[in-house]
Parts: C-alpha cells; sequence; structure tokens
C-alpha cells in the first residue's frame, strides 16, 4: 500500500485568486488570501461581488483559465437555507462550489453553471450558525430505519470536494473542528477523490464526522484527471480509521468499462487489505452507478472532447429525475448484474462493511 505523503499529487495551486470585497469582511476569507500570499499566488481584490474572468475566444482556454482560478466569495442566501441530499444525508452544507480536478464523467457538469471557476465561501461562521435550526429535523437518513442512528447528517461534498481545496481554504478543518465542539447527536459527511488528510489526523472531531474515499480502479484514473491515485485515497483514509474518525468507501461512479468485474474485484480487495486490521473501524459502503444527463453530457463533452467514457444514450436507460428532468442510467439487466456483483464482493471482501445504499 502506498504511504499517501509519498504518492499523492501536491496540493493544489490555482494560477490566480480573486476576492470579492464582501469576502474581504471575513476573518475566514482574509486567511485564505494569506494562505495564498504565503505562497505567492497572484491575488487580486475586486471592487465588488462579481467574479469573472477575460473573456477567451477559445472554449478549451476559458475552461483551462476557469479551472485555475479560486475565487474567495460569500454564500448567497440560498445557500443558507439546507436543502436535503438523498440518499447521503438529511441536509447539504456547502463549504464551495467547483473542484479543480477534471473527472470526465464530473456530476458538477450538470448541476453547476457558468465557468467552472471554483469558489470557496469566506462567510463559514454563517453558514455554521445555521445548523443547528436543522438539528433533529432530517427527513433522509433520520427517516431510514436503517440509519436514524447517525443522527443528523449533513453531507459537505455535494457541490465541491472540499479536501482538494483543503490546503489552502482550511474550511474542511475548521468544520470539522466545529462538529466536535457540537455536543449533539449528528454527523459530518464528506467523499473526497484527493489523499491529502494530514490536516485533518489530530483535528478534535469527536467521532461526529465520517470522511469517506470515492473510489474506482486504478485503470479507470484516465476518467479521473488531477484527482489522487486511488492507493494514496485508500491510505490516506486508513490514516483516518486509525486517527478515529468514521470512515467509508464511495464507490463512484461505477462505470461498466470492460474488464469492469476483475478490475472492481481487485478494487475492492485493495480496500480491504488497506483497512485491514484498525481496532474499532466504523466503515460504510455507498455504491453509485455512473449516469449523466443530456446537459451534463453536453458539458462533459466540450469540456473533455477525447474522453473514452461511455455516454451513449442509445445504451442506457432513460428514467425521470426528481425535478422533472431526463438522466441514463445502465439499463436494467447491467444494473441487476452489477448489483448482483457488488453486493457479493463486498459481503465476501468487506464482512464488516455497512452498505448504506446502491443507486
Ligand atoms: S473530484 Fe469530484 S468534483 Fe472534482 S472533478 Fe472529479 S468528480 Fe468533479
Amino acid at each position: 500500500m502506498a504511504d499517501p505523503a509519498s504518492s499523492r499529487r501536491r496540493p493544489w495551486r490555482p494560477r490566480r485568486l480573486l476576492v470579492t470585497s464582501a469576502a474581504r469582511e471575513h476573518a475566514h476569507g482574509r486567511a485564505i488570501v494569506a494562505r495564498a500570499e504565503a505562497l505567492d499566488i497572484p491575488i487580486t481584490e475586486l471592487s465588488g461581488n462579481q467574479v469573472r474572468l477575460p473573456p477567451q475566444p477559445d472554449p478549451r482556454r476559458a475552461y483551462a483559465e476557469a479551472k485555475a482560478t479560486l475565487a474567495v466569495v460569500t454564500a448567497p442566501p440560498s445557500r443558507l437555507k439546507l436543502q436535503p441530499i438523498a440518499p447521503s444525508a438529511d441536509w447539504r452544507v456547502d463549504l464551495a462550489e467547483g473542484c479543480p480536478a477534471h473527472c470526465a464523467y464530473c456530476y458538477l457538469a450538470g448541476s453547476l453553471s457558468g465557468p467552472p471557476i471554483t469558489r470557496v465561501y469566506a462567510n463559514l461562521d454563517e453558514i455554521t450558525a445555521v445548523l443547528p435550526d436543522y438539528l433533529g429535523q432530517g427527513r433522509i437518513t433520520s427517516r431510514s430505519r436503517a440509519r436514524a442512528h447517525e443522527g443528523t447528517t449533513f453531507e459537505a461534498s455535494c457541490y465541491t470536494d472540499p479536501l482538494a481545496i483543503e490546503p489552502l481554504t482550511g474550511s474542511l478543518s475548521a468544520l470539522i473542528r466545529w462538529f466536535g465542539r457540537w455536543d449533539a447527536d449528528v454527523q459530518l459527511r464528506f467523499t473526497s477523490k484527493f489523499a491529502d488528510v494530514s490536516a485533518l489526523l489530530d483535528l478534535p472531531h469527536g467521532g461526529r464526522t465520517r470522511m469517506r474515499s470515492s473510489i474506482n480502479p486504478p485503470a479507470w484514473h484516465r476518467f479521473e484527471a488531477g484527482t489522487d491515485p486511488v492507493e494514496a485515497r485508500l491510505a490516506a483514509l486508513a490514516a483516518m480509521g486509525r486517527a478515529g474518525y468514521r470512515v467509508g468507501l464511495t464507490i463512484a461512479p461505477i462505470i461498466a468499462a470492460e474488464g469492469w468485474r476483475d478490475a472492481y474485484r481487485d478494487l475492492i480487495a485493495m480496500a480491504a487489505r488497506a483497512l485491514d486490521g484498525i481496532d474499532g473501524l466504523d466503515l460504510t459502503v455507498e455504491l453509485i452507478t455512473h449516469r449523466f444527463t443530456p446537459g451534463s453530457r453536453a458539458v462533459l463533452a466540450s469540456w473533455y472532447p477525447g474522453s473514452d467514457l461511455e455516454m451513449d444514450p442509445e445504451r442506457r436507460a432513460e428514467k425521470r429525475t426528481k425535478f422533472a428532468g431526463t438522466k441514463f442510467v445502465y439499463p436494467p439487466e447491467l444494473m441487476t448484474e452489477l448489483k448482483t456483483f457488488f453486493l457479493a464482493e463486498i459481503a465476501e471482501q468487506l464482512p464488516h462493511a455497512r452498505i448504506l445504499y446502491w443507486t
């Protein structure tokens, strides 16, 4: 198993940092700017609160420039009204939106609009201030007979990968500390395709945070450019488990590319080896098959025109989304085959893991 410190990527360094005037009002925003300054990242103090980059006639260049930009902004009021996030958690809590990686299937392509600038929220104190209002109000995991014991759950990785940006933002560490102090029946959840957990290991987390590693077979890494190698992610997860955190595997998205059975069997074996022998390990598994919408497919095709990730509506089953849109999932026979395979492999190789959901 790889040492997470030796095989992971270097921390992300944006090419530029933009900070809005409202974000400069918050100590957390100023701390992010100070970290960027110490790293000699060019900083632009915006006079207002609009984040824009100079127009680029070449869409490839526009994409690259946006992905290389971190903006420090304030979460709009809509973000302070939490939404349920099935099937993961009772509530979604957003620290940022956007991500510096380049996954060919990125779910953000369908949910965020505009150039893919990563925007981190400076008003963390306002975000945490609303959380107590939601205690005991959950309608997703709190109403599940199998999961109600997790307490009111809050998911922090819906619109970003919070670990990818942690070295600059410090937002995830601050939220873990905040949940550590919150003496209530609650759980903070986040998932990541990154491996630098060095800032998290010694935090007073109070057992109220579950980190999941989002994993796929090493041969699928071609679909996950800019993320850490899966060996490093698993080693990081094991380190978190040894530090007393609750942990989990998000096997996502499950991609039925050629050779998927052997690739995923080996992946589950890698996870079992990485997590073997950790005292008191609380391990869950979440299983999410690959899907796309017409909108996300169009955006991803423009961002990653060379990708060989299959996104052919003709080979998929069409389903309605909860917002009355269309999504394309694997056809029912293949879904059954995949589900049967994963449940059997996990039961055999990770017998102590609790499967939270299949979708
Ligand atoms: S790590 Fe997650 S959020 Fe980031 S590009 Fe990949 S899928 Fe998107």
